[in-house]
């Protein structure tokens, strides 16, 4: 194939660490991240201890300190994108607790100022580029999805009416590698066309949630970009698909505090949280059962999670001491799937 980026990714499992920076209003500002590495590797520091007891070390592929720029984040994102072009599937997900900038890495703060664009809009930018310097050799299609995961139930977001119905997994991938069949399917040509249809997204998201933040934080949000190319020359087709994942806020909930609704969302993304998990390290360790039957999120991603495909973990830090607690059960996870 004409750019083959592929083989600069050493495994088909990456995880990547960010440390997002103190917020303007935070007046603790002792910080749990003492040390990062170029190697890839991160002290955590616990303030309540002394000695050596305090101090923790992760090991990532790579670690952004709270200095990175969207665009750095970007650069080391961009061969996988690529690959998409080439007939691969590809899956990047955010990981880390609400408030530790899984969105910002995926979306970025404002829509409006394009230096700010996360990781998504980047995304689709590079793959329009891309495709347009190979006219005349291969034409793409690109089509786009957008759904939401909560409670286990899978919701389209690219409805214009406003309609609610669940939607249901299939394994049609053979057929026109569509896993929900069901959800909208959009053709972009643009990027001006995809920042319409996030605002639709957007929107859609904030149906039945008292606070925006709140359901947002409560629901696995998958943006998926269909790629279809056919070869000039030989009429040869391929398809990939890039799965961008906005995952639920991964802090535990107090099981004697939260009750009714509250406990069963908690209880749904913990468990989806851990399939997932479940899932990346069983591929990690070449185990011959991969259990993506756990739940919705790994059913939707499954023929993009394994196999040929390449999955991006960015694991969020919030480096308040605040935030210890969740900060290692967060490196935890991530030590498992790495
Ligand atoms: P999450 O989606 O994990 O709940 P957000 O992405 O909404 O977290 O981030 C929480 C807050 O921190 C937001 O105000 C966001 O703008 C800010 N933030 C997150 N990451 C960064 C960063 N890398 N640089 C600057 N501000 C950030
Ligand atoms: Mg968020």
């Amino acid at each position: 194939l004409l750019y083959n980026q592929v083989q600069d990714l050493k495994g088909n499992i990456r995880v990547y660490c960010r440390v997002r920076p103190f917020l303007p209003k935070q007046s603790d500002r002792r910080s749990t991240v003492e040390h990062i590495g170029e190697n890839g590797n991160i002290v955590i520091v616990d303030h309540n201890k002394q000695g050596k007891d305090a101090r923790k070390i992760f090991a990532f592929n790579k670690v952004f300190g709270e200095n990175t720029t969207q665009s750095e984040i970007f650069f080391d994102t961009q061969p996988l994108i690529r690959s998409v072009l080439d007939g691969y599937n590809v899956c990047v997900f955010a990981y880390g607790q609400t408030g530790s900038g899984k969105t910002y890495t995926m979306s970025g703060p404002d829509i409006t100022a394009e230096e700010t664009w996360g990781v998504n809009y980047r995304a689709l930018n590079d793959l329009f580029e891309i495709s347009q310097s190979r006219q005349g050799i291969i034409s793409y299609e690109v089509s786009v999805q957008m759904i939401e995961i909560y409670n286990e139930q899978v919701r389209d977001l690219l409805v214009v009416d406003g309609s609610n119905r669940r939607l249901d997994i299939r394994n049609y991938s053979q057929l026109n590698g569509l896993n929900i069949p069901d959800a909208s399917l959009v053709a972009v040509k643009c990027t001006k066309d995809v920042l319409e249809l996030m605002k639709v997204g957007q929107g859609n998201r904030v149906v039945g949630a008292t606070v925006l933040n709140e359901r947002s934080s409560r629901s696995h949000s998958v943006l998926t970009i269909h790629v279809q190319g056919k070869e000039l020359a030989s009429g040869s087709k391929l398809r990939g698909c890039l799965h961008l994942v906005d995952l639920a806020g991964s802090e535990r909930v107090d099981k004697s505090e939260a009750t009714g609704d509250r406990l069963k969302e908690a209880q749904h993304i913990n468990r989806s949280l851990s399939a997932l998990g479940d899932v990346i390290s069983a591929l990690a360790q070449k185990s011959s059962h991969i259990p993506y039957r756990n739940s919705k999120l790994t059913q939707v991603l499954q023929d993009s999670l394994g196999g040929q495909a390449k999955t991006l973990m960015f694991v969020h830090l919030n480096p308040e001491a605040n935030a210890f607690g969740e900060t290692i059960s967060t490196l935890k996870f991530a030590e498992r799937v790495a």
